[in-house]
């Protein structure tokens, strides 16, 4: 039996037609290594983000079906394309769109789970010695109506069809070389990394570092697969492999620092302190299919017998929130709701910090010496995040890497443009 090779190359890897012809030699080469190969791609370069522009100068809050009508149309465009390119090198290939392929999602639109995938077509074809070209970031529920995993799901995508194929590995091209200690546009001393572990890396997904979405990390520790992250440009360096924490050596106490800026924070205000407030609020936004993420109610104020309750949510669901909440505002009797997508959540992660005490009170003083106000926390086992002001993100990222000795003695080779603050 042939060894199966699951690659996934994301949207910069795909942008144009010349880049298309670098990833059909990509592939080609790892079929000529003996594997079967069975690629998922992105949308082309921006692809996606141009289509959600247009939905939103037509409406506020377009339907979920006609958003995922719209946006899977984009990898549409790229399997077929790098289907050709693979072709015209003499290679036998087929291109298959989520329903093709069989990726069985959960009937929920713009971020749908994967339920289960039937592997038997691709079996089939791959058994004929095809390379298989699938669209990542879509899926198709029983009845055949059209999802998508959520911005960023084509990793996921990958991961699911190499879970399910029983693949040797899954490898994610992209853009960088790997995953990082920090963003290297913002701290150019970033160090790749070798290996992280799963649960790490989910961490570090979770807290904003936009090389993996966090699902196709879940999904990989869940199953075992073995991920590795590498450079569509560079390909002859390794990347980063992604493993069970167990398989690994830990010497520093911190691994990565990441700054989220994708998220709003909510307050509702002079909520009256009695039971069940807190269930309202949050399952009517778990309904709307609202994720949240950091949670705080405050101390109940003596005079007022209030208490304000704050969390944060991704600012593509502001609109959202805001009509859900303020349907909740008289059963609630609250007071104000106020928005605030200017913040970022600062997080630091590493499976060392684990019984080691100190690490929390080095984070908060190093965001006290640099003067940065610290608006939330939340902790877990492996992770301290902070949220604070959007234009203090980038000094609070450097500042933290420093402090937790993660610089690398060479400056990275990344190019593209510092995230917005
Ligand atoms: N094209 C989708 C997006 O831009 C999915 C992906 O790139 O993974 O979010
Ligand atoms: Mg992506």
């Amino acid at each position: 039996m042939r060894r199966i090779i699951v690659q996934k190359f994301g949207g910069t890897s795909v942008a144009d037609t010349e880049k298309i012809k670098n990833v059909a030699k990509i592939v080609i080469k790892e079929k000529n290594n003996g594997n079967n190969v069975v690629v998922v791609v992105s949308a082309m370069g921006h692809t996606t983000d141009h289509l959600v522009k247009m939905a939103k100068e037509l409406s506020k809050t377009p339907s979920g079906r006609e958003m995922d009508m719209l946006l899977s149309t984009g990898e549409g465009i790229s399997i077929a394309l790098l289907t050709m390119a693979i072709q015209a090198q003499g290679y036998d290939a087929v291109s298959f769109n989520a329903t093709q392929a069989g990726i069985y999602t959960e009937n929920v639109h713009t971020k749908a789970r994967i339920l289960k995938i039937n592997t038997e077509k691709l079996q089939h074809n791959l058994n004929e010695g095809k390379i298989i070209v699938v669209a990542g970031f879509q899926g198709v529920t029983e009845d055949g109506e059209i999802t998508t995993l959520g911005r960023g799901g084509s990793d996921t995508s990958a991961v699911a069809l190499a879970a399910a194929l029983n693949a040797e590995r899954c490898d994610i091209y992209t853009d960088v070389e790997g995953v990082y200690t920090t963003d290297p546009r913002v701290v150019p001393k970033a160090s790749k990394l070798k290996e992280i572990s799963y649960e790490e890396m989910l961490e570090l997904a979770h807290a904003g570092a936009g090389v993996l979405h966090p699902r196709s990390v879940e999904t990989a520790k869940l199953n075992n697969v073995a991920l590795r992250v590498r450079s569509s440009f560079k390909t002859d360096d390794m990347g980063t492999l992604i493993l069970g924490v167990d398989k690994m050596e830990i010497d520093k106490p911190v691994t990565g620092v990441a700054a989220d800026l994708t998220q709003a924070r909510i307050v509702v205000c002079d909520v009256p302190d009695v039971p069940g407030q807190a269930a309202k609020i949050f399952s009517k936004l778990a309904q709307e299919n609202i994720s949240v993420d950091m949670i705080i109610q405050s101390y109940a104020r003596k005079v007022s017998n209030t208490n304000d309750i704050a969390f944060t949510i991704d600012s593509a669901d502001i609109d959202k929130t805001e009509e859900t909440l303020n349907k909740l505002k008289e059963t609630l009797h609250c007071g104000e709701i106020q928005i605030n997508s200017d913040i970022a959540k600062v997080s630091i992660v590493g499976a060392g910090m684990i019984d080691r005490p100190g690490i929390a009170s080095a984070m908060f003083e190093t965001l006290a010496r640099l003067g940065v106000n610290i608006k939330m926390i939340s902790t877990s086992e492996i992770k301290i995040s902070c949220l604070v002001d959007k234009t203090d993100a980038n000094k609070a990222v450097q500042a933290l890497h420093d402090e937790f000795e993660l610089a690398s003695d060479v400056i990275a080779d990344v190019k593209g443009d510092l995230p917005p603050q």
